[in-house]
């Protein structure tokens, strides 16, 4: 198992304290290098202009492109682009492609991160672009096509993930902070796709300061059972260390054990899987977090945090969704 990383993920940058900065992935590689992960030369790929088309509006590319020239812009209050984030976003979608190609189990630690950009940049009825360019996570799916899937575990709903793959056949799983509670306010768990997508979008939102002992029962309950019934051929992760107690930008109460339940679930299903870096802003958490993924990808057992247990009133409200996510999918999936 090896991770991908290029120093070109670096240069996309602003000249302003921002929480996506190049500083994460100097956190995150810290982890991997403390741990002995191979790391390896990213691929570039002649086509990506076209692989990226596979998601996104050749309008859209163009006006990026066109951006990148710059040294400097804003798209929208949250999102910037610099002179690097051209050759940064289309080197991860590169990287991203060869891995699914090769069917390799493998980590890619790229930025800018992706889920949030759908068809035409904003998705769905998101007030911002969210940090993404170019949504990697969904071009590798819709590279791959029938029995891909994409498992989102970042805090925030993969918006345009969802909007990318609605009306495809290939799943999209995805847990995050609820919606009216964090941007993007999407996730619902209604929104299971439509026509030829209809059942392969799931939503399974998570009341505030949700725990690591109800975190396990999403895993094990629903993600797990929804991909066994599925039976994926390759499976692509959002991975967003933003659901993690210590990060500044979310509310919820997990921890890195969490993530390795998660990892082990997916792992379990004896397909190659793919981990993109998506989002988390705690420096401390990148590195950890990079850590315990190398020790299970080896198959060592990495240190554990004291677990999180929820309160009596979030489980409450937790049940109550999870009740709700169950309605929605049985008609689609036995849970
Ligand atoms: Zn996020």
């Amino acid at each position: 198992m090896s991770v991908y990383f290029s120093p070109v993920f670096k240069l996309h940058k602003a000249p302003y304290r921002h929480p996506e900065a190049p500083d994460r992935l100097d956190a995150f590689m810290e982890g991997v290098r403390d741990t002995g992960g191979e790391v390896r030369e990213t691929a570039w790929r002649e086509d990506v202009w076209q692989l990226i088309e596979l998601a996104h509006a050749r309008e859209y590319v163009q006006s990026m492109r066109a951006l990148c020239k710059r040294e400097f812009a804003e798209i929208d209050g949250d999102t910037y682009i610099s002179s690097g984030t051209c050759d940064a976003a289309a080197l991860a979608v590169s990287t991203a492609v060869a891995a699914v190609e090769k069917r390799e189990t493998a980590a890619i630690a790229a930025r800018p991160p992706g889920h949030h950009a759908g068809r035409f940049g904003r998705a769905l009825t998101a007030p911002s672009q969210g940090f993404c360019i170019f949504n990697t996570a969904a071009i590798a799916a819709l590279y791959l096509g029938e029995g891909a899937v994409v498992v989102d575990i970042d805090v925030h709903h993969g918006n345009g993930t969802q909007e990318v793959l609605y009306d495809r056949d290939l799943l999209y799983i995805s847990t995050h902070q609820h919606p009216n509670t964090l941007y993007p306010g999407t996730g619902y768990p209604d929104e299971v796709g439509v026509g030829r997508g209809e059942g392969y979008n799931v939503n399974i939102p998570l009341p505030p300061m949700l725990s690591d002992d109800a975190y396990r029962e999403v895993v094990d309950e629903v993600i797990v059972p929804v991909l066994r019934q599925y039976g994926p051929k390759y499976i692509i992760v959002s991975l967003g260390w933003d659901a993690h107690r210590e990060d500044p930008l979310a509310n919820m109460n997990l921890t890195i054990n969490s993530y390795l339940h998660a990892f082990r679930a997916l792992l379990s299903l004896q397909k190659p899987v793919l981990f993109l870096l998506e989002g988390g802003y705690n420096r401390e958490v990148l590195k950890r977090g990079a850590a315990a993924l190398i020790h299970v990808l080896n198959g060592r057992e990495p240190p554990l945090e004291r677990p999180t247990v929820t309160s009596e009133a979030v489980y409450r409200k937790f049940r109550e969704e999870l009740a709700t996510v169950r309605e929605h999918l049985s008609k689609y999936w036995r849970l």
